[in-house]
């Protein structure tokens, strides 16, 4: 390459780039060799890319068609070079990529970064350290570069100490691809040293599908396997190596929590390698945040983020999917209508879901640290995906009354396994919050009579069980919906109540229409009165969720149930006075709807009325 480079400019770094750099620096010092995985896996991307590129336009790769990663150094000089021959960047691309970080929801990322080193290690890899982690080692950093298909004189050199800017000239070079210089630190000169490097390459790039190279005593020796990982036999295949590979997929710092490596043949040849990631991305819920695989096709890499190969309730998977029967200029759009696409889409989902149920029977522990992180994008799975309603369905965990634990991780299977003699349904209670669940009158029969009751308190919840009727063939039941029918036989129940009938009609009166109906309640024990909706009515969390998003809710009307047998209601059967009737009327309807965690059309009156009787009350005890 030559040295005449053209006038600098000078351009400052995006804010969060900066931000980021600096944090990045500080925060991984203790793992600093990682900066080479880094940069070798930006140049077997670069590699890939030219390939993928030079299948329509054979001119860009021409008479260099055999691809490598070389690593060099000057232990003299202290410098440390990465060099490949892949796609190169113009100068343009220099700047947008080498200046700025792209990923959306950067800024809100940075804004989470504490200065505290351990926690920002971690959440700096789950964002993915890239290029940046140059200047964990280097105090400058050099990026020659020139695209392939441009002119020797089209060629950029990059040029930055990692502080707040970097220049950027142009240059004369003669052969397309990026070498990366780096100035080492005083305090990594070890990283120039023939043994430590090959270390490194070994233990982090063995994977990687182009040969990386090390000059020693003037020749270049390939020191990685240089073969694609999944096109390898999986007993060839340590644990080491694929975590190592993920590492390079994902752009996780982390280690997966599980994987699954298949090779199908048949009628569709393809190989697939998917990971579960320990961590949740920080955009996971981020809508147009990129998804899916790797997608290759015979070994040519195609395209990151082929979301057409797995659901969306299943965004979190990683990995790569090799076909030998797709066209290799296969599009987006092409994906979108391919059967054979749906057909491995259709596999994949099935191996994905099997994985995370071996895992569920083997290891329970390392099972609910994916539930905790992934459990509440899964529950989209039974609306979405209806074939598999049943599978996804065995992976879901609920909080129950069984021990009353927020923590608590029952599945309908451990449900299933402790449902009383004479019970064929599957209870659930959907409530806002762990403690309105837990707390809920619509409990107290189920408790009396020793019956499991399913507590259920995410957002999604409502829209999950919209999606599940059954499991195991006993329908799943909403217990604030519609009439009960418990099994299991009470003393109360041959008991005279207290109260009688015709006090429901007489409360419907003062309610009018604000309720649906008045009626004697068979799930109640010590609460005076609960509501109940009816069997298809939209419950009450997603009643809230619609509302809050400017939806149009129709108009539903719950109905009171009371329990004759309790003394407020035997009270007011035997009020004669009309007044006192209708405020203790309204006051049951006001408590049962704060119990259910709904708010109150006037509030300030319900303050009035319970003021008003404690005044009462006061003055009867004094
Ligand atoms: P990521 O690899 O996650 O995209 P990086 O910070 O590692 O993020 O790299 C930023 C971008 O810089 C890459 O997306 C790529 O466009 C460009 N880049 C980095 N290294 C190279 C290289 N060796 N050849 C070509 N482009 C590169
Ligand atoms: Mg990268």
């Amino acid at each position: 390459m030559s040295e005449t480079a053209s006038a600098a400019e000078t351009f400052g770094f995006q804010t969060e780039a900066k931000q980021l750099l600096h944090l990045m620096i500080h925060s991984l010092y203790s793992n600093r060799e990682i900066f080479l995985r880094e940069l070798i896996s930006n140049a077997s991307d670069a590699i890939d890319k030219l390939r993928f590129e030079g299948l329509g336009k054979p001119d860009l790769i021409g008479a260099e068609s055999d691809y490598w990663v070389r690593i060099s150094f000057d232990a003299d000089a202290g410098t440390l070079t990465v060099a490949d021959n892949g796609i190169g960047m113009t100068r343009d691309e220099v700047i947008a990529n080498l200046g700025t970080i792209a990923k959306s929801g950067t800024a809100e990322f940075v804004a989470k970064l504490t200065g505290d080193q351990k926690k920002d290690a971690a959440l700096i890899g789950q964002f993915g350290v890239g290029f940046y982690s140059a200047f964990i080692v280097a105090d400058e950093v050099e990026v020659r570069t020139r695209k392939a298909g441009d002119s020797a004189d089209a060629g950029t050199v990059w040029r930055s100490k990692g502080e707040a800017d970097f220049t950027v000239a142009s240059m004369a070079i003669e052969s397309r691809g990026t070498e990366i210089v780096l100035h080492l630190k005083e305090s990594a000169k070890e990283f120039a040293e023939d043994f430590r490097l090959r270390n490194i390459v070994r233990k982090y790039s063995d994977h990687i599908g182009v040969p990386v190279q090390l000059k020693s005593d003037d020749a270049w020796s390939t020191v990685n396997e240089a073969k694609a990982l999944w096109t390898r036999g999986r007993n060839d295949i340590s644990d080491d190596e694929y975590r190592g590979f993920y590492k390079h997929v994902s752009h996780d710092f982390d280690d997966p929590l599980t994987w699954s490596h298949n090779r199908v043949e048949g009628k569709l040849e393809y190989t697939s390698l998917l990971y579960v990631p320990k961590h949740a991305p920080f955009d996971l819920w981020n809508r147009d945040r990129p998804r899916g695989v790797k997608l290759y096709v015979q070994r040519v890499f195609i395209m990151d983020d082929a979301e057409q190969f797995l659901p969306l309730y299943l965004r979190f998977v990683k990995g790569v999917v090799d076909s030998n029967d797709l066209p290799l200029n296969v599009s987006r759009e092409i994906l979108q209508e391919d059967d054979r696409v749906a057909t491995i889409r259709a596999a994949l989902t099935k191996r994905v879901l099997d994985l995370l149920a071996k895992l569920a029977a083997s290891d329970p522990d390392r099972y609910h640290e994916f539930w905790d992180e992934f459990g509440e994008v899964l529950k989209e799975g039974p609306a979405e995906d209806f074939a598999n309603r049943e599978s996804i369905a065995k992976l879901l965990r609920f909080a129950s009354t069984h021990d009353g634990n927020m923590a608590q991780r029952t599945s309908l299977a451990d449900y299933v396994g402790r449902m009383k003699e004479g019970q064929n349904k599957i209870y659930y209670l959907c409530a806002d919050g762990f403690d309105t669940a837990k707390g809920s009158p619509q409990l107290e029969m189920f408790r009396k009579r020793g019956i499991e009751v399913l507590l259920m308190y995410d957002r999604i919840d409502d829209w999950l069980m919209s999606g599940l009727r059954e499991f195991d063939g006993k329908p799943l039941h909403d217990v604030m919906r519609g009439e009960l029918e418990l099994p299991g036989e009470d003393e109360a129940d041959s008991e005279e109540p207290a109260a009688s009938e015709g006090l429901c009609a007489r409360i419907k009166s003062v309610l009018g229409d604000t309720v649906e109906d008045v009626r004697a309640s068979s799930r109640l024990v010590e609460s005076p009165a609960c509501l109940v909706i009816g069997e298809n009515e939209m419950g009450v969390q997603m009643r809230r969720i619609m509302t809050a998003a400017g939806q149009h809710v129709p108009d539903s009307k719950p109905t009171l149930e009371v329990n004759l047998g309790h003394p407020l209601l035997a009270r007011m059967d035997a009020e004669t006075d009309d007044g006192r009737f209708t405020e203790l009327s309204t006051l049951l309807f006001e408590q049962a709807q704060l119990a259910d965690g709904r708010a109150l059309k006037d509030p300030a009156a319900h303050v009035q009325r319970v003021n008003a009787l404690l005044v009462k009350l006061l003055a009867v005890a004094e």
